[in-house]
């Protein structure tokens, strides 16, 4: 359940009443630790002991060392199953806390307090927790649900410009997937900041938990989320390789302008259509050069992605704009005619 928090975080209090966790433990990175838990602390009103784990920030801890490290915290602490982990970050924190949390003793209780527009969008909803392992991302996880979401709007007005950035390409992604009204307001922003995308959060939200409740374990429309991932993962990989990572919403961006081509390529839309979308999300997005990996490598990475069987590369293509497929097949050559699509939009 997603709750959006008063400005006296009455709900999460409440919810740690009725809970009655025998410890607490609060998850956060170096930014969240100076930005956001101030405030939880604020307003946090419980007897419950309560310990603070603060990380570095960033993709390259999202490690099994470090879940490896946090797990010898737990049990320094004496966590037990009756402890609550809440997870006050952006998608690292929620990723990792919720896998670090779904694992320890097989499992304790975890709320996500997601601290990004990524994280409130999209990471902290839909119960995927995971890891990256040998630059592969999210290779390792656990599908487990947190208890409860809440959500702090106000958060976001110290996230960098550019993470707000990022956190908005699944925004425009739900759009294009699953809701043509919301693509309208989306693309129809003159300029993003906090302020202009708050009004829009909720309906973002809205549509991830919508599709969660029809398929969590992704049997089927669930697929759909991955629209942009398939393209958007492999090179978000390669530039992890590279100790040079960039943000998760820029990658899926740059994978959402190739599986628009694709979905070209394969007759669901129309050139001009494909044109006005690409043309919708380079407004927000630079070009990020992809020239220093071969086609091969990247294919070599999609063919690795969980969504795949049986040797073929799936994708999640459009049909029209706010209505998607999924488990399409498209061939290596249509894949690579993509990819030169994009390197020639420079
Ligand atoms: P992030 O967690 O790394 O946060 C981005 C940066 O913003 C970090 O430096 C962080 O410290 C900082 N930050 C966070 N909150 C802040 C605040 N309120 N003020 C100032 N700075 C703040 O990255 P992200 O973009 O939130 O999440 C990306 C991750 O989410 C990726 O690992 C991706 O794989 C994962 N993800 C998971 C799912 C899922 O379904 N589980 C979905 C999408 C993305």
């Amino acid at each position: 359940m997603i709750s959006v928090l008063d400005q006296d975080f009455s709900q999460l209090n409440l919810f740690i009443t009725d809970l009655k966790p025998t410890k607490i433990i609060i998850l956060v990175d170096e930014n969240t630790h100076e930005y956001c838990l101030p405030v939880l602390l604020g307003n946090l009103e419980t007897e419950i002991p309560f310990e603070i784990i603060e990380i570095e920030p960033g993709e390259d801890l999202k490690t099994i060392e470090t879940a490896s490290q946090l797990w010898e915290i737990l049990s320094e602490f004496e966590v037990d199953r009756k402890s609550l982990m809440i997870n006050l970050g952006g998608g690292v924190i929620t990723d990792l806390g919720g896998f670090v949390a779904s694992t320890y003793k097989r499992g304790i209780k975890f709320v996500n307090i997601p601290t990004t527009l990524l994280g409130m969008c999209d990471a902290s909803i839909g119960g995927k927790t995971g890891i990256d392992h040998h630059f592969l991302k999210n290779i390792i996880g656990t599908f487990a649900e947190p208890e409860e979401i809440f959500v702090y709007p106000h958060f976001l007005k110290t996230v960098p410009y550019v993470e707000l950035r990022s956190g908005f390409a699944e925004m425009l992604k739900h759009g294009l997937i699953a809701d043509q009204t919301h693509w309208n307001d989306l693309t129809s922003l003159e300029n993003l900041s906090a302020e202009s995308i708050f009004p829009l959060i909720e309906n973002s939200m809205r549509i991830k938990q919508t599709i969660i409740e029809q398929d969590f374990k992704e049997q089927n429309i669930r697929k759909t989320l991955n629209f942009g991932h398939t393209v958007g993962h492999a090179l978000e990989s390669l530039f992890l390789q590279q100790g040079k990572p960039i943000p998760h919403g820029e990658a899926v961006a740059l994978g959402m302008i190739c599986e628009t081509y694709l979905s070209f390529l394969a007759g669901n839309i129309s050139n001009d259509k494909a044109e006005e979308i690409i043309g919708n999300i380079r407004k927000f997005y630079p070009y990020i050069a992809i020239s220093q990996f071969t086609d091969e490598r990247i294919v070599a990475l999609m063919m690795n992605d969980k969504k795949n069987s049986s040797g073929k590369i799936s994708f999640s293509l459009l049909k029209s704009i706010g209505e998607c497929t999924f488990d399409s097949e498209m061939s290596n050559e249509q894949i690579i005619s993509a990819l030169n699509y994009y390197q020639n939009l420079n």
